[in-house]
């Protein structure tokens, strides 16, 4: 049976984005493929005795306790997890696949995504370099939120033909493409970024994030680089993480 390691699974309030202030269940899977400078989920995979840690689950959509529940888990645990912190609605819940990387378990993912879709809009948070896992799942989720990483930003090396090819996966589906920027931003990265989205549909919207936990950028930069933006792009948006405001998960 196909499993899959899960950092936490918890219901709170989007905080990122366009879709900031709805009401979301998150599933954090573990592992990423990039070391960006400003994570705030550094992967410590691994326990101190060497095995998986255990995932943190919320019990109930009320509150925010958790339990632990032994790693890995198969679908049908994640999926009872999910229904018990689903609230009821006239509309499907947003079910936000998260990070680390999700598409690292693109092959878990394509497994248990279609039994999922008919309760859950799927809302995929993806650091946008994976493009051949992006094209196996595009028929699966609803809503893609692409990071673009700035290399200056995040102290890694470019990856603007990555993102490039991932783009063009995603547009397949729903798709909002977001650049985190710190006080070290070269506004050129944030420039490029911008134009790799306008070469493909400049009505994708462009979520500028300034960065939480470290110095970011200061209010005229951000305002300079929207309406640098806003030349080419429709909708270019800046909008912090306001679930760190909040103080929710
Ligand atoms: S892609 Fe996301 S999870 Fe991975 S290192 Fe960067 S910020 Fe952290």
């Amino acid at each position: 049976m196909i499993t899959v390691p899960v950092d936490e699974i918890f219901a709170s309030i989007q905080g990122e984005g366009p879709y900031v202030g709805q009401r979301h269940i998150f599933l954090r899977f573990i592992g990423c493929d990039l070391q960006c400078a400003y994570c705030d989920t550094p992967d410590g995979v691994k326990t101190p005795e060497g095995s998986l840690r255990p995932c943190r689950a919320q019990i109930s959509p009320d509150s925010f306790d958790r339990e632990e529940l032994v790693n890995p888990l198969t679908g049908v645990r994640l999926t009872e997890v999910c229904e018990r912190l689903r609230v009821a609605g006239s509309v499907k819940p947003w079910l936000s696949l998260t990070g680390g990387e999700p598409l690292l378990h693109a092959e878990f993912l394509e497994q248990w995504l279609p039994a999922m879709r008919g309760t859950y809009r799927i809302y995929l948070e993806t650091n946008g370099i994976r493009h051949v896992d992006m094209q196996q799942l595009a028929s699966l989720v609803d809503l893609v939120s692409m990071d673009i990483k700035l290399p200056s930003s995040t102290g890694q090396r470019e990856r603007w033909d990555e993102h490039g090819l991932f783009l063009d996966a995603a547009l397949g589906s729903d798709v909002f493409v977001k650049a985190v920027v710190t006080g070290d931003c070269d506004p050129e990265d944030l420039w490029r970024a911008v134009r790799l989205v306008a070469e493909r549909r400049k009505t994708i919207p462009f979520i500028i994030q300034p960065v939480s936990g470290m110095e970011g950028p200061n209010p005229e930069m951000l305002v300079r680089l929207q309406n640098k933006a806003l030349a080419v792009l429709d909708d270019v948006r800046v909008v912090p993480q306001v679930h760190k405001m909040l103080l929710v998960p």
